[in-house]
């Protein structure tokens, strides 16, 4: 092998640089050709957008957005799009590597995608955010498509924007285009089930781990941050299995109660007040200090680079599950090794989502619709799978899970690129 990846650093923390670095490593580790990772390096396609938007007091706002296609050697490419004050081009680029490699791990036949707008949705009114949304769809309508690239939700986007992209795409190409989307309103070819897949899908590889580890269910303690979309639905689900939910937080602020939090009940606070901030018979407590609590799981279910090497080394928890994308930077991984912390890659562990995605779009193409036991039942199968897949590459390479699911994943990907006649 012959790539060189850019050096990262604990201080810039570019996550497409991180990106290129474990996939450079898979790639050296499996022994691969050079030009598998010289074609997967950087993404095949990255349009960028600006969208002015007639805001609520009658000027007009622009905002920058992108699409970012990575590969599709084992199908369309497939990914959410995010919404966010604070997004960059390379995150966006680092997200749509991953996405490829996360649906390789699941053996779903997807490439990766991933886009994003620079707004912060919080600030929007409906009317505002649906004439963003519509007008992001047109601007990249050329290139996305059921067959071609297929978005879906992700961090402050949600079902509703879904199902106005979709509204606005099948406008244009005047027939009803249900596929171009997943993650929709159940009224639009949505799938049922979908919403939760994230951090149920998180619940089963942690549920497998715990398993390997001989942790018990019943009592566990888990701490879980972010309490969004993946994080609420982690923290209930393992709470209905008899988890202590002993701590969680939001962007806000966090909460702790060593006897157990009832997250169903967190929810209904948050959703009255905004935040999980003053629930009731809690104790605050700090984003670092949350990290750092003596637990069995840790969910980390916000954002990238959450997990640094500085907070690595106070981690106390046998397990992390990663729900959300990029949570804990390389440092921070080799850290973590030497703890003696089982990391469940994000690749792995957030996959639920896109998972049940592809159920979706399936459920799209056949017309036929599944009742979400039938999800749920598909889902836990095809995660434990996954998990099963990496844990043995795990034990016969001898390497943490993470770069095990790069392993497979890589290789799967560079097997297509292979026989697709693009590796010479
Ligand atoms: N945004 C989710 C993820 O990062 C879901 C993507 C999808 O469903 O296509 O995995």
């Amino acid at each position: 092998m012959t790539g060189k990846a850019t050096p990262v650093t604990e201080e810039t923390l570019n996550p497409f640089h991180i990106c290129q670095r474990q996939l450079l490593e898979a790639c050296q580790a499996l022994g691969l050709e050079p030009g598998v990772y010289e074609i997967l390096k950087q993404p095949m396609k990255v349009m960028e957008v600006a969208v002015p938007v007639i805001m609520d007091d009658g000027r007009v706002k622009t905002f920058i957005g992108w699409r970012s296609q990575h590969n599709d050697a084992l199908g369309p490419f497939k990914g959410g799009l995010r919404f966010h004050p604070d997004v960059t081009m390379d995150e966006v680029k680092a997200l749509s590597m991953w996405m490829t490699f996360k649906c390789a791990v699941l053996g779903l036949p997807y490439g990766g995608g991933k886009g994003a707008v620079r707004c912060d949705p919080r600030q929007m009114s409906r009317r505002e955010l649906e004439r963003l949304s519509r007008g992001f769809i047109q601007r990249v309508s050329e290139i996305v498509g059921p067959d071609k690239d297929i978005p879906a939700p992700d961090v402050y986007t949600n079902p509703q924007i879904m199902a106005w992209m979709v509204d606005e795409f099948s406008r244009v190409r005047e027939h009803n285009c249900f596929g171009l989307m997943t993650g929709k309103p159940l009224v639009l070819g949505g799938s049922a089930g979908r919403s939760e897949a994230t951090g149920r899908g998180c619940v089963y590889t942690c549920l497998e781990a715990m398993k390997r580890l001989g942790i018990a269910v019943e009592g566990a303690r888990v701490v879980v941050q972010g309490f969004g979309n993946a994080g609420s639905v982690a923290a209930r689900l393992m709470h209905e299995r008899g988890a202590r939910i002993i701590a969680l937080n939001d962007s806000s602020g966090g909460i702790l109660n060593a006897q157990g939090l009832d997250p169903v009940a967190v929810l209904a606070h948050k959703a009255r007040t905004g935040s999980v901030v003053g629930f009731p018979g809690a104790q605050a407590i700090s984003n670092d200090d949350l990290l750092q609590l003596e637990c069995d799981v840790l969910i980390p279910a916000a954002l990238e680079n959450q997990i640094t090497a500085r907070i690595a080394a106070g981690v106390k928890a046998r397990i992390i599950g990663e729900a959300a994308n990029g949570p804990t930077t390389p440092e921070a991984d080799e850290i973590l090794l030497q703890r003696g912390v089982l990391v469940l890659p994000d690749i792995l562990a957030s996959a639920g989502g896109v998972t049940v995605s592809y159920f979706e779009w399936v459920q799209n193409q056949s017309g036929y619709y599944w009742p979400e036991e039938e999800v749920n039942q598909r889902l836990e199968v095809w995660m434990v799978r996954a998990f099963n897949g990496v844990y043995r590459m795990y034990q016969e390479q001898k390497v943490p899970m993470r770069q095990a699911a790069f392993m497979l994943s890589v290789k799967r990907v560079a097997e297509a690129m292979r026989v697709r006649g693009w590796l010479g």
